[in-house]
């Protein structure tokens, strides 16, 4: 198995050998590589970064997405730059660096707008800023690189084009590469990232996204399962594996040995044990909503349990967690 996990190390890393490493029934050899790598590349330091919702309008009808325009039961808010600023403050106020300004794709907020938003919070805190905003024309991407956005997150979601468009009414998988190669060349720390389990993927078809963020040259990729929103055409499949999800952030740890990559799981509804085991995949992000109370609701991707959080609390738990584990909160 050392030559799989070699060869994933290579210069030319192939689907079929990411195929063979994700059917073994041991994967802990695997697991111990990625964490090898991870301690060598990335150091023992998790980053918390936190994430604003601030819109949940959206033009887009992804089919598994509980926020897509055709939901008639998606309550829509759209929070006041006011608003915003705020909740960006109180964020670098509890001592995040990182702040992820996240939406659906909402017309309202131009580049312009956001560019403004932008400035206007790395002027007041200093935080590094990554956009999550959808597709965009290249120009409009310039802009806001220009008012000093940092990051940019852009899930391809599948690598493959058929799946992609039976799941995407509004786009392909092409004109998202795009965007993404677009990104790359503007000088954004470019992110991307798939799910797992969607129906009618196969372990090939997960194989070639981990070659596409590969190709992509990212540098962050979330990786997570696939969750059914009853709102949602989807609303009756079945949730991906979570254990497959964990060998696909390992199996990425190898390829993309630098690439930030997020736990896929929130530390704090975790037992102790899957406390510990959050990590042992490679990953070595964490992200945290600071979106408040009354919005954060609302913005349903995909349903989840929420409970009330204090922000400043909510960090200080977390990095509490984070060192239990012998790790350093950043
Ligand atoms: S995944 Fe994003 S673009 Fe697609 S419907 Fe949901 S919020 Fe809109």
């Amino acid at each position: 198995m050392n030559q799989y996990i070699e060869a994933l190390q290579g210069p030319a890393p192939s689907a079929a050998d990411i195929v063979r490493l994700l059917q073994l029934a041991d994967f802990s050899a695997v697991y111990r590589a990625a964490d090898e790598v991870r301690a060598a590349r990335k150091g023992d330091v998790v980053q918390i970064r936190c994430i604003l919702e601030f819109s949940n309008h959206c033009a887009r009808q992804c089919a598994y997405c509980g926020l897509n325009r055709c939901n008639p039961h998606a309550r829509r808010f759209r929070m006041t730059e006011e608003e915003i600023l705020a909740s960006a403050a109180e964020a670098a106020e509890a001592g995040y660096q990182t702040i992820v300004l996240q939406s659906g794709e909402d017309r309202y907020f131009t580049a312009e707008r956001l560019g403004e938003l932008i400035r206007e919070i790395k002027r007041a805190t200093g935080m590094a800023v990554t956009v999550s905003c959808g597709e965009m024309p290249e120009r409009d991407y310039a802009h806001l690189r220009a008012c000093g956005a940092d990051r940019y997150l852009l899930k391809h979601e599948t690598a493959d084009p058929e799946l992609y468009a039976s799941l995407h009414a509004c786009g392909t998988l092409a004109a998202r590469v795009a965007c993404l190669k677009s990104l790359k060349r503007l000088g954004f720390e470019t992110g991307s990232g798939f799910m797992v389990g969607l129906p009618g993927q196969t372990l090939e078809t997960l194989a070639q996204d981990i070659l596409l963020l590969r190709e992509i040259g990212c540098d962050m990729a979330g990786i997570g399962p696939f969750i059914p929103h009853p709102d949602t055409p989807l609303g009756g499949c079945p949730a991906g594996s979570t254990e497959l999800t964990k060998r696909l952030v390992a199996i990425t740890r190898l390829v993309l040995p630098d690439c930030n990559l997020p736990a896929t799981t929130s530390l704090g509804v975790l037992a102790d044990q899957a406390k510990a085991d959050v990590f042992s995949c490679g990953a070595n992000v964490v992200m945290r909503k600071v979106t408040p109370e009354k919005y954060k609701r609302l913005y349903e991707i995909y349903p989840s349990k929420l409970g009330e959080t204090h922000v400043r609390a909510d960090r200080l738990a977390l990095e509490r967690q984070i060192r239990s584990l012998d790790r350093i909160p950043l």
